[in-house]
């Protein structure tokens, strides 16, 4: 067997986060939790509760709802984004959704691995963990002892007091 096969056939840990605040927010995650597990060499590990979450950004519009998952894959980093974005765009997401502004579903990958990962397009782990309580408190309720590569234990990343309240919703 080839080092490249091997690596290929590779489990690695990943955690997405989800959020959605258009077309029933709670349905549209439960839906991408299962497309999540369906995404090819990759299983559905955990999912979190839902989280409504005042919107951010300045935008007006809808409150959302976040949630965080883990997984297993056998993916690469890139091809696994590439998933994710086709999950987006099936369930009805449009490329041009302002940044920050209302959106059926965004699924972002949070952590791959041990992987630090900076190239156009892909930033792992996700800018958003240490910066958003409705990234963090979705991923630590999954992944309490998680290590986030180059910011350390997930468990000691304090939430943001400055932002809007995020609660537990389901
Ligand atoms: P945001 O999630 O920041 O609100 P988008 O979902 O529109 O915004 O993503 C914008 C871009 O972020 C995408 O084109 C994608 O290539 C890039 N990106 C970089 N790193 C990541 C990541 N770890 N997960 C998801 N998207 C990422
Ligand atoms: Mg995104």
């Amino acid at each position: 067997m080839s080092s490249a096969t091997a690596k290929e056939n590779h489990w690695r840990p990943a955690y997405v986060g989800l959020g959605s605040n258009l077309q029933g927010p709670a349905g549209q995650l439960d839906s991408a939790f299962d497309l999540l597990g369906a995404i090819p060499h990759t299983r559905l590990i955990r999912r979190s509760s839902l989280y409504r979450s005042a919107p951010f950004g300045g935008v007006e519009q809808p409150d959302f709802v976040n949630a965080a998952a883990s997984l297993l894959t056998q993916l690469g980093a890139r091809p696994l984004l590439e998933a994710l974005q086709r999950i987006e765009i099936q369930r009805g997401r449009e490329r041009e959704d302002v940044r920050w502004g209302p959106r059926v579903l965004d699924l972002d990958l949070l952590v791959y691995g041990r992987d630090e990962i900076e190239e156009p397009g892909l930033i792992v782990p996700h800018p958003g963990i240490a910066e958003r309580n409705f990234v963090l408190l979705p991923l630590r309720e999954i992944a309490p002892g998680l290590m986030i590569p180059g910011l350390g234990q997930l468990a000691t990343i304090s939430v943001n007091m400055d932002e809007p309240k995020i609660s537990r919703i389901a």
